[in-house]
C-alpha cells in the first residue's frame, strides 16, 4: 500500500448513509443505549486482543484491559480501550461499511415502515452508528496492536467521514462524540454513572470514569444462578447480543465431570435479522476459561439453534489450539451435544408447561429448528417432540404426541396437507372429506416442512401422508356421528371419466371419482410415487423445476354438477358435446384456482367460461 500522509474524505456505503439519516433523525426515546453500544465495541476489541496475545506473544501487554470514559470540557464525551485497535484498512472496512447480512433487507423494511423505527433499529443493532443519535461529530482516533501508525477518523454523519494519520501513544482506540444540543446531558458524570450501572454492568472489563470503577466487571456467566436477577440477566443478553428486547427464555448450566462448561444461552422474543440468511450463523460466543475465543465457532451450537444468544465457557479445551483447529476439537463437539440435549429439554418443559408463550417461540424460531429434523438424525425424536403443527383438529398448535392421541378408531396415519400459508390449507377442498369424518389433518406452512418429511416417513410407527398425494381411502375410518351423514347417492361416473379422459389428454395422469370431497366437485392429486402438490409448487419458485407431472383430476360423485354432466356424458350425442368439452377444461381450472394456482391457459379459460355461461342465459345453444 503507498503511504497515506494526508487527510482523504470518502463517501459511507449507500446502505450507511441510509442508515444514518434513519438514526440521526429518530426521536429515540431511549438514545442512551449509544453508550452500550460503544462499551460493547470497546470490550470486544479487548477481548479480540486478549486472544490475539494467546498466538501472538509480542502483542501482550503489562496494562489490564479497561475501558475508560471522559467527559470533555466542551461537551464532550469519549470511550477509550487499550484493545486491538484499527489499522487505515480496518477503519474503512468497518467504519464506511456495513458487514452485517440481511442489512438491505432491514434498510427496505425501515423506509416501509412509518411508526416503529426505533423497534426495528433496536432489533437489527446499529451499533457504532448509534453515536449519531447524540453526536453531531464523532472522532475515531486508533492504533492497531502491533502497528505504530495511528489514524483519526472523523465524521458529521451526513455521507462522508475523513481519515488521516496521527499520534496515540498506546494501542487501542478513542471514540469522541460532540454532543448534539440536546445531548448535553451525556456530558453529566450522574447520568453517565447510571448508564453504566444500567447497560453494562456485567461486561467483563472495568469501565473507568476517573479513578473510579461504574460496573461489576467480572463475567456474569461465572456466578451462581441464584444469585442473578433477571434485570441483570436481560442486560447481559442485550450486552451479548446487541439486542434490544428482552430475552424469551434465559438457560444458565454448568456442567461439571468430563468435559466442564458454563453455558449461559438465550432465546430472543424477535427474529434476529440474519435468522434466514444463507450462511444459517451462530452466534454463541465462544470463552476458554473467561478468554473469548470466538463469535461464531461453527461446531459450538448446530445451524439449526442459530437463533441462541449468549456465551459458553469451558476450562478444558486447549487455550493453545488455533480457531481453526478448534472447530473439529471432539471436545467441542461434546459440548455441542450436551448443549443441544439441554436446550431440546428445556424447550421441552416450555412447551408443556407454558403452550401460550411457546406458541411465541414457536412462530419465530418454529421454522429454523426442523431443520434439526433434516440435518440431526441422532436427535430427530428428541426434535420432533417439541415440534408443533397447526391443525385441522385444534384451536391452538399441537404436538404428535396430541394430535396422535385423537386419532379416529381405524386410522393408522398422520395426515397432513402442506402449502403457504395455513388459513388457506385450512380452507382446501382436500380437506372435506377428513372435515366430515373428523379427521385431523396436519396444516404444514413451513418451506422446511417438505423437506423434513422427504426424511421422515414415521412418528411412533404412524406413517405420514399428504392428502394431497395418492388415492384417499378414509372407508376404514370409523367417523364421528355428528359428523355422519351416512351414505348419500353416488352416480356412476364410467362415461363422464372417459370423456374427460379424451378431452384432456395428457394434461393429467388419471381421472377418477373422489373420496375426499364433500362439497366442492373437483380437486386434483399428486399420484402415489409423484412428486407432492406443493413441493412441485415450491421447486417450480425457485426455478427448480422448470414444469411439473400431470396430476389426478378427482371428481366428487355426490356433486350436483357431476351428477348432471354424468347424465350428459350418457347421452348419444356425447362425444360431439361442446359443453361437455368446456365443462371438462373449467374442472381442472377450477380445482387449480382452488389452489392457489393460475388457470393454464388463461384466456382459454376465460372464453369456454364466457361460452358456457352463454349457454346457461340462453344466448347461444
Ligand atoms: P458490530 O459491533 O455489531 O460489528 P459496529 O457498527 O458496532 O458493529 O462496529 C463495526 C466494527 O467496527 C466492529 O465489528 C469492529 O470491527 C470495529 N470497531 C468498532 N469499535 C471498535 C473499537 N473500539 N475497537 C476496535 N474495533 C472497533
Amino acid at each position: 500500500m503507498t503511504e497515506v500522509l494526508e487527510k482523504e474524505t470518502f463517501s459511507f456505503q449507500t446502505e450507511v448513509g441510509q442508515l444514518l439519516e434513519i438514526v440521526a433523525g429518530s426521536l429515540y426515546s431511549n438514545r442512551e443505549v449509544f453508550l452500550r453500544e460503544l462499551v460493547s465495541n470497546a470490550s470486544d476489541a479487548c477481548d479480540k486482543l486478549r486472544y490475539a496475545a494467546l498466538t501472538e506473544a509480542s502483542l501482550a501487554s503489562s496494562e489490564d484491559f479497561a475501558i475508560t470514559l471522559e467527559l470533555g470540557k466542551n461537551k464532550t464525551l469519549s470511550i477509550s480501550d487499550n484493545g486491538i485497535g484499527m489499522n487505515h484498512a480496518d477503519l474503512l472496512e468497518t467504519l464506511g461499511t456495513i458487514a452485517k447480512s440481511g442489512t438491505g433487507a432491514f434498510i427496505e423494511a425501515l423506509k416501509a415502515e412509518e411508526k416503529d423505527k426505533v423497534g426495528l433499529i433496536g432489533q437489527f443493532g446499529v451499533g457504532f452508528y448509534s453515536a449519531f443519535m447524540v453526536a453531531n461529530q464523532v472522532d475515531v482516533l486508533t492504533r492497531k496492536a502491533g502497528e505504530s501508525k495511528a489514524w483519526l477518523w472523523s465524521s458529521d454523519g451526513k455521507g462522508s467521514f475523513t481519515i488521516e494519520p496521527a499520534e496515540r501513544d498506546t494501542n487501542g482506540t478513542t471514540v469522541t462524540l460532540h454532543l448534539k444540543k440536546d445531548a448535553k446531558e451525556f456530558a453529566e458524570e450522574v447520568r453517565i454513572r447510571h448508564i453504566i450501572k444500567t447497560y453494562s454492568e456485567h461486561i467483563s472489563f472495568p469501565v473507568k470514569l476517573g479513578d473510579e470503577t461504574l460496573n461489576a466487571a467480572e463475567a456474569l456467566w461465572a456466578r451462581p444462578a441464584k444469585e442473578i436477577t433477571e434485570e441483570q440477566y436481560t442486560e447481559f443478553y442485550r450486552h451479548a447480543a446487541r439486542a434490544f428486547d428482552v430475552p424469551w427464555h434465559v438457560m444458565h448450566n454448568r456442567v461439571e465431570g468430563t468435559l466442564n462448561h458454563t453455558s449461559l444461552l438465550f432465546v430472543p422474543s424477535v427474529q434476529p435479522f440474519d435468522l434466514f440468511e444463507p450462511e444459517r450463523k451462530s452466534h454463541v460466543k465462544l470463552y476458554i476459561n473467561r478468554v473469548f475465543i470466538s463469535e461464531t465457532t461453527k461446531d459450538l451450537i448446530p445451524a439449526y439453534l442459530r437463533f441462541l444468544r449468549g456465551v459458553v465457557d469451558s476450562q478444558d479445551l486447549s487455550l493453545n489450539v488455533s480457531r481453526e483447529m478448534l472447530q473439529t476439537d471432539p471436545q467441542l463437539v461434546k459440548i455441542r451435544t450436551s448443549i443441544t440435549k439441554k436446550v431440546l429439554s428445556e424447550l421441552k418443559k416450555k412447551a408443556t408447561r407454558a403452550p401460550e408463550q411457546y406458541a411465541t417461540f414457536w412462530g419465530n424460531f418454529g421454522a429454523v429448528l426442523k431443520e434439526g429434523l433434516v440435518e440431526d438424525a441422532a436427535l430427530r425424536d428428541r426434535i420432533l417432540e417439541v415440534c408443533r403443527f397447526a391443525s385441522t383438529g385444534a384451536e391452538s398448535l399441537t404436538s404428535l404426541t396430541d394430535y396422535m392421541a385423537r386419532m379416529k378408531e381405524g386410522q393408522d396415519t398422520i395426515f397432513y396437507i402442506a402449502g403457504d400459508d395455513t388459513a388457506k390449507l385450512a380452507q382446501s377442498p382436500h380437506l372435506e372429506g377428513f372435515k366430515a369424518k373428523g379427521v385431523e389433518v396436519l396444516l404444514l406452512s413451513d418451506h422446511v416442512d417438505e423437506f423434513w418429511l422427504q426424511h421422515i416417513t414415521e412418528y411412533n410407527g404412524k406413517p405420514f401422508k399428504s392428502i394431497t398425494r395418492g388415492a384417499a381411502d378414509l372407508d376404514d375410518i370409523k367417523a364421528d356421528k355428528k359428523n355422519d351423514k351416512g351414505k348419500t347417492d353416488e352416480a356412476d361416473l364410467s362415461e363422464l371419466i372417459a370423456a374427460i379422459k379424451v378431452e384432456l389428454g395428457e394434461t393429467v395422469k388419471d381421472v377418477r371419482p373422489s373420496k375426499r370431497l364433500t362439497d366442492s366437485p373437483v380437486c386434483l392429486i399428486a399420484d402415489d410415487g409423484d412428486m407432492d402438490v406443493n413441493l412441485e409448487r415450491l421447486l417450480k419458485r425457485h426455478g427448480q423445476l422448470e414444469r411439473g407431472v400431470p396430476r389426478v383430476l378427482e371428481l366428487n360423485p355426490k356433486h350436483a354438477i357431476i351428477t348432471s354432466l354424468a347424465e350428459r356424458a350418457k347421452s348419444d350425442g356425447a362425444s360431439d358435446d361442446e359443453l361437455l368439452k368446456d365443462a371438462a377444461h373449467l374442472l381442472v381450472d377450477q380445482a387449480r384456482i382452488v389452489d392457489g394456482e393460475t388457470p393454464a391457459d388463461p384466456s382459454e379459460f376465460a372464453r369456454r367460461l364466457g361460452s358456457v355461461m352463454a349457454r346457461a342465459f340462453g344466448a347461444s345453444k
